[in-house]
């Protein structure tokens, strides 16, 4: 029983007076809870100008900051999942990929295009993680095994810049085959000598971190991004003890040589710039981007 009754109905509250500061116009750091004024948050590539916290950004704005001039043209934009399971977990994966295709814009988790980088015509596949975790489905699979088949073609680079929660349990298995598909290309790559270079972000886990995003001639890793194969909540359950401060963050993987090296956002472009004329790769002075540069209309999307 209740200590209090209330007999009459409560006084309706006052409406909020509408808020005068627009949403979205400052942002409170994770890192140094210092807030921060939006548009200078963007003009330095969402990097906290205080404490230097990585902000995540999706993958149109990586591309951007990557490509000479934030242009390129963009390959296979039309493939999309076909839902080989008739999947459904608490709503069925059919809506989900609807809903991910509406609030990013984008088909599937990955955007590959070609372009310039400092000059190097090189063809760059950055994750969305917006787009169901920037998990890895047959599509992803498809979209970056084509991004070597092109490099093996156009005889350029790769770069591929990771953000992905791993596969996608929503395709079981088929996701699982991706990985082994991505790296029987990377192997053509490796064989016919063109230099890839994986960009890991926050965060890099399951399947994306098991297959290919490890593979990189070089392997980057922006700060304090989470790299690993299972959680830390996962091993930490399974082994019973306390794992070590900083685990499975980029600068403990860099200590134990699971990376090369750890790269700070705003020096990105030109680290994997100097990277690629080091294996190799050079400096192409026309501005315009060459042949390799017009994209293929959309294909149907693949059966496994
Ligand atoms: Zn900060």
């Amino acid at each position: 029983m209740a200590w209090f009754k209330k007999t009459r109905t409560p006084i309706a509250p006052a409406k909020d007076k509408a808020s005068r500061v627009p949403e979205g116009l400052w942002v409170k750091c994770p890192g140094c809870t210092q807030i921060i004024y939006n548009k200078d948050l963007a003009t330095n590539l969402n990097v906290c100008p205080n404490c230097a916290h990585h902000f995540r950004v999706n993958a149109t704005e990586r591309l951007r900051m990557l490509f000479d001039g934030g242009e390129w043209a963009e390959y296979d934009p039309g493939l999309v999942s076909t839902d080989p399971l008739d999947f459904t977990d608490t709503k069925p994966y059919k809506a989900r990929l609807k809903a991910s295709i509406l609030s990013t814009g984008i088909k599937d988790a990955v955007i590959v295009g070609s372009g310039r980088l400092d000059g190097i015509r090189t063809i760059i596949a950055a994750m969305e993680y917006g787009f169901i975790g920037g998990s890895m489905g047959v599509v992803v699979g498809e979209k970056i095994t084509r991004a070597i088949e092109r490099a093996l073609e156009a005889r350029c680079p790769l770069v591929i810049v990771s953000c992905s929660g791993g596969a996608r349990m929503m395709e079981g298995a088929l996701s699982l085959m991706q990985m082994a598909k991505i790296c029987g290309a990377l192997a053509r790559l490796d064989r016919a000598r063109l230099p890839y270079v994986s960009v890991l972000t926050d965060p890099t886990t399951g399947g994306v971190t098991a297959s290919f995003a490890m593979l990189g001639d070089l392997n980057f890793a922006e700060p304090k991004a989470l790299i690993g194969f299972a959680g830390p909540r996962v091993i930490e359950q399974t082994i019973r003890q306390k794992l070590p401060e900083g685990f499975q963050r980029s600068e403990f993987l860099l200590d134990r040589g699971m990376l090369d090296r750890v790269v700070d956002r705003r020096e990105m472009k030109s680290s994997i710039a100097a990277a690629l004329r080091f294996m190799g790769a050079i400096r192409e002075e026309s501005a315009i981007p060459s042949g390799i540069g017009t994209p293929r209309a959309a294909e149907p999307a693949p059966q496994s």
